[in-house]
């Protein structure tokens, strides 16, 4: 690790050292003035995928038309699917791009209860990703409270504690599923040892990938991990709402049943039969047709990604958010900014909370105010989290200097005064 100062030199420096910056280059700018910090939430837009959403658009849909089924499309998810196994350390056949990450979770959930009858709880923590926790509230009311979730509690609110985890986790535990990375503080998971810990107690394991795909290596053969999810459209950069995916281990998918059952989870969905007869692979998991336009959108990112490595990406994201931490003690500490994520690397995935009571006013200066040099759009988690996501592939150092600067700048003018707190409907 260099040993950091505060000069925007240093930032320079740091970015003719990159190897990964002619990256950049790779994705769409509409005003080179803006620094975006939001690729958790969603990813910039490759140019190559402006160019296949208009092949995909013009030729395919709109001259060939439902010919380009079979010559393009039935083969698209496939093919996106097994660059992200590539990805996240899988067998191409583990893998199946589908629906949103939160139907994934359900369906998955639904079918590790079934295949273990006997053990009726749920283990999750109460920093996971609420919409996870809507779903396993949901399999609660759907089974008539036959099964119990229970939650790890936090001291901190930044990392779960690991021993409450310990305590909760018993013959009765069917699943333990959480987010790699938390969405709000960052805190990474050791997986490998998370995952032992559980199989210890005879129970499966869930891993919601959303935080971590993309930016952070992932390797769930090794880690010997039962399920996991994930989405598209953050650092995997695929679009709003784009196609989630869902991963299960190879020895498993045989034994384990999808109670959406729809059409392309048929052997032979076109065959039309009344009687539902499930595919043997991890097609099973389908339910309905698939979502083309979004799954073409996500395969140029995928390759990008590829092309670059993730041991380089992480290497990079790790100096990175060792950089926005140093900066902020040294040029933020003074207005009451706290750290709301791991200082520990092995701790921290690629975003950095900052905490302040006036966060979200801030936020709303930041990405408003014309008196800024340069607008900044992080993003707001309640109750006081400005979330600063980075991005390796296309946020510079001198992104993440200027984004400190422009803080600094909103708090020594109390800008964010001239704002109110009126809730955007996304935030
Ligand atoms: C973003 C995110 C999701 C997204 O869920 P969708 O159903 O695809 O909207 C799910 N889980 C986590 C942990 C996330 O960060």
């Amino acid at each position: 690790m260099p040993v950091f100062n505060t000069s925007v030199d240093f930032a320079k420096h740091l970015d003719q050292n990159d190897a990964l910056a002619s990256c950049r280059s790779e994705f769409f700018y509409a005003d080179e003035n803006i620094i975006y910090l939001d690729g958790n939430s969603l990813g910039r837009l490759p140019l190559k995928s402006k160019s296949k959403l208009d092949e995909v658009i013009n030729l395919q849909w709109g001259e060939r038309l439902i010919r380009s089924w079979n010559e393009k499309w039935l083969d698209m998810p496939k093919k996106a699917a097994h660059k992200i196994a590539g990805i996240i350390g899988a067998e191409p056949e583990e893998v199946l791009i589908c629906d949103s990450t939160s139907i994934n979770l359900y369906k998955l959930v639904l079918a590790a209860l079934h295949y273990q009858p006997d053990r009726k709880s749920i283990v999750s923590d109460e920093l996971n990703f609420p919409s996870d926790l809507y779903i396993f509230q949901g399999v609660v009311r759907l089974f008539k409270d036959a099964y119990q979730l229970k939650l790890v509690g936090s001291s901190n609110g930044i990392k779960p504690d690991l021993n409450h985890m310990k305590d909760l986790l018993d013959n009765d535990t069917a699943l333990a599923a959480f987010s790699h990375v938390l969405f709000k503080s960052g805190y990474m998971y050791d997986v490998k040892a998370v995952t032992e810990i559980v199989h210890s107690a005879g129970a499966l394991t869930l891993w919601d990938l959303s935080h971590s795909v993309g930016v952070v290596p992932i390797k769930l053969n090794e880690w010997n991990v039962d399920f996991a999810v994930g989405c598209t459209y953050k650092y995997l950069n695929g679009g709003p709402g784009s196609s989630a995916f869902l991963y299960i281990r190879r020895d498993l998918i045989v034994k384990m049943e999808n109670f959406i059952s729809g059409w392309f989870g048929h052997s032979n969905p076109f065959g039309f039969d009344l009687r539902f007869n499930s595919s043997d692979g991890i097609e099973k998991f389908n339910c309905g047709t698939s979502n083309i336009l979004s799954i073409a959108s996500i395969e140029p990112s995928l390759d990008i990604i590829t092309e670059a490595g993730i041991d380089s990406i992480r290497k990079k994201s790790v100096l990175q958010t060792d950089y926005l931490i140093y900066l902020v003690k040294e040029r933020l500490k003074k207005f009451g900014f706290e750290i709301g994520s791991p200082f520990s690397d092995q701790e921290r995935g690629s975003h950095v909370s900052l905490r302040h009571n006036e966060g979200y006013r801030i936020c709303k200066a930041l990405i408003n105010s014309s008196e800024l040099q340069t607008n900044v759009i992080p993003d707001f988690r309640m109750p006081d989290n400005i979330r600063i996501g980075i991005s390796p592939l296309y946020n510079s150092f001198v992104d993440i200097y200027s984004a400190v600067e422009a803080i600094e700048y909103v708090l020594a003018n109390k800008l964010y005064e001239r704002y109110n707190y009126d809730n955007e409907k996304v935030t």
